[in-house]
């Protein structure tokens, strides 16, 4: 390695070392605060609704609603960046509140109490998982209903993709990539209903599906599409973020 490039990375190990020991701001390096007063105003919780995932070839006319709380961009995208891909686990503490007033959003929107409703947590590609040794979402999901009360969460759904970024994929390459990428536990494909809602994995009850950040959409679609066929009586998608 070249001296420049060395210097580089040495650079970028410390920068990395100053977040994660909270020196430096998480969302703007700022030195001397974990998280700065501007980044975490950009954190603060404004849920809106994010266009619907239509699923009418699945359910005549069924259109679900994607709740999120934070515009993915800037200090959101660090923090969040940051987060999953440094692993750096106090993060989840300053974006569980966005994930809690997301999911009242959507609840409220769908007409559903809160308290009634079951979260399904999106699953984490297996790769991914074992890389990250640290479920991201997951730990953001427990400190959001610690703040906003729920019937339950569970996490019936198997991500059976196998490994590849779909980062740099657009909305039709998604759609095709995303097709079959879940399974139900426990549910082989036409085995009918009763093995996995007899294992208590699937909830009865209206579900919210939840995830951390939304894109065009595609992979909440086939998750729900998933769940609904698996008899699931999905109301809304709750997320963290999304694009603008
Ligand atoms: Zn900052």
């Amino acid at each position: 390695m070249d001296r420049l490039r060395a210097g580089a990375v040495s650079g970028l190990l410390s920068s990395m070392a100053d977040v994660v020991l909270g020196r430096s701001c998480a969302g703007c390096d700022a030195p001397g605060i974990a998280l700065c007063q501007e980044c975490r105003h950009a954190l603060r919780a404004r849920p809106r609704l994010r266009r619907s995932v239509d699923l009418g070839d699945i359910e005549g006319g069924l259109h679900l609603p994607v709740a999120c709380a934070l515009e993915y961009r800037g200090a959101v995208r660090q923090v969040l960046y940051r987060f999953k891909d440094h692993r750096i686990p106090h993060l989840a503490r300053p974006l569980a509140p966005a994930l809690a007033a997301s999911i009242a959003f959507a609840a409220e929107h769908a007409g559903i109490e809160c308290a009634r409703t079951t979260l399904v947590v999106m699953p984490t590609r297996r790769s991914t998982a074992k890389r990250r040794g640290f479920d991201p979402l997951g730990s953001v999901v427990a400190g959001a209903i610690r703040e906003q009360r729920v019937a339950g969460v569970r996490t019936p759904l198997v991500d059976i993709r196998r490994a590849g970024t779909s980062k740099t994929l657009g909305v039709w390459e998604r759609q095709l990539a995303t097709a079959g990428a879940f399974a139900v536990r426990g549910h082989a494909r036409g085995r009918g209903r009763s093995h996995s809602r007899g294992s208590g994995l699937l909830p009865d009850g209206p579900v919210i599906l939840v995830d951390d950040i939304v894109t065009t959409g595609a992979t909440a679609r086939e998750a729900a599409a998933t769940l609904i066929v698996a008899g699931v009586h999905v109301v809304a998608v709750a997320t963290i973020a999304g694009t603008p």
